[in-house]
């Protein structure tokens, strides 16, 4: 019997949940894209999406999804011959200096496994030994739900002397977790448009300063596509996207924005703290019985976003397959936890929180989760769903 007829929630760390007001928004023919409204609407999604980012410099837009700002970002800041050091707490780190390889460009990583965060000191060690064109880290690794401090890496660049750029990806933290481009220090920030910011797939945004601006200089060639130059100061407006633009994901985003204006920056990211916190608190009781373990044991580590989560093989696999044709919650698989053919993948999820949710739709969440373990016979403990309901009671 399937109870899963009803709204449903994908609960996956991105794409994630779209508002109706988007949905809405994007319901249209496409607009004239020489003038008029678009043009308009245009400069007021640049405008807030770096109220959004906390900085006063630029933002390129791309017709991409997050891997194709990964190399929108490298294509301006770096060329072969360079080095760049690659900050990973999980395979998103691990995706993107995989990335600089492939165009042609060294980067040493360092690993930090995909339990915890980066260790300053070997940081600072790598910053001293070598001499990078760029450091690139997560804030927030996806795959692990690591959250890592950003300001702390400007400090170490500063204290070694380094001339290295501060190259961010905030894909999964934008619009999420408390961040802040240019207090923080960060040279370029990388973002997309289907996380956070609540549209569906399609745009990604580089965000960049004048040093790193400099850097784009300084380049023997980039390539008329990828060059963030037209695209942030732009002689035409087809410029800004290097042709046609994203006409519909340009009015998601208005709507996507306008919902975030309304709330507040500062009272979306305590929206998503609480929200989590309430999900770790449901978490720490099933793992009285080893039900399940969260993947990052200090709570000032974790992303507000997602959360990686371990059961142990097949319980991972079988409450989601459950959670999405019983209740109509969808959870997101594991990632780079183990490999496809080994039977310990079976044994991860992770909770996509990010974006448009309400207390409802996390305490709804982490209801289904705790009756999804009942029907699977994973090891229970009581009292889940009230330590969430807490929670929420609390801080609400
Ligand atoms: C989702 C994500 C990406 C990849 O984005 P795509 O749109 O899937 O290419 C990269 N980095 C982080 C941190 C992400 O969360």
């Amino acid at each position: 019997m399937s109870l899963a007829l009803g709204r449903t929630y994908l609960a996956i760390p991105g794409p994630s949940v779209m508002p109706d007001q988007v949905l809405q928004a994007m319901h249209r023919p496409s607009p004239n894209i020489y003038e008029g409204e678009l043009v308009e609407l245009t400069q007021s999604v640049i405008a807030d999406l770096k109220y959004v980012a906390r900085t006063k410099h630029h933002v390129a837009i791309y017709i991409a999804n997050g891997h194709g700002v990964w190399e929108a970002a490298l294509a301006n800041i770096a060329e072969p011959g360079d080095r760049l050091l690659q900050i990973a707490t999980g395979a998103f780190g691990h995706g993107w200096a995989d990335m600089v390889r492939s165009m042609g460009i060294e980067v040493d990583v360092l690993d930090f496994g995909r339990n915890s965060t980066y260790d300053p000191e070997a940081v600072r060690e790598a910053l001293q030994n070598h001499n990078y064109k760029a450091v690139l880290t997560t804030h927030v690794d996806t795959s692990t739900s690591i959250k890592n401090d950003i300001a702390q890496v400007r400090r170490i660049l500063d204290e070694t002397g380094s001339e290295a750029l501060l190259a961010v990806d905030c894909i999964a933290s934008l619009g999420c977790d408390h961040f802040e481009m240019d207090d923080w220090g960060v040279d370029v920030m990388v973002a997309a448009c289907q996380k956070g910011l609540m549209v569906p797939a399609g745009v990604g945004f580089v965000f960049c300063n004048e040093t790193a601006r400099q850097r784009r200089h300084t380049l023997n060639r980039v390539s008329s596509y990828w060059d963030w130059e037209p695209r942030i100061a732009p002689d035409l407006y087809f410029q800004h996207f290097c042709g046609t633009a994203p006409t519909h994901h340009i009015y998601g985003l208005r709507a996507a924005l306008d919902l975030i204006k309304d709330e507040g920056i500062e009272q979306v990211w305590r929206r998503h703290e609480i929200l989590a916190h309430a999900l770790w608190a449901a978490i720490d009781v099933w793992s009285h019985t080893g039900a399940m373990a969260l993947n990052v044991a200090d709570p000032a580590l974790r992303s507000h976003a997602v959360t990686a989560a371990s059961l142990g093989a097949p319980h991972g696999t079988n409450l989601r397959r459950w959670a999405e044709t019983k209740a109509g919650l969808t959870l997101g698989i594991g990632l780079g936890m183990a490999t496809e053919e080994d039977p310990r993948a079976d044994g991860f999820i992770r909770f996509g929180h990010m974006g448009h949710l309400n207390a409802q739709m996390m305490l709804a969440a982490i209801a289904t989760t705790q009756a999804g373990l009942m029907a699977i016979g994973a090891p229970l403990a009581s009292g889940a769903v009230d330590a969430a309901a807490q929670i929420i009671a609390q801080n609400a």
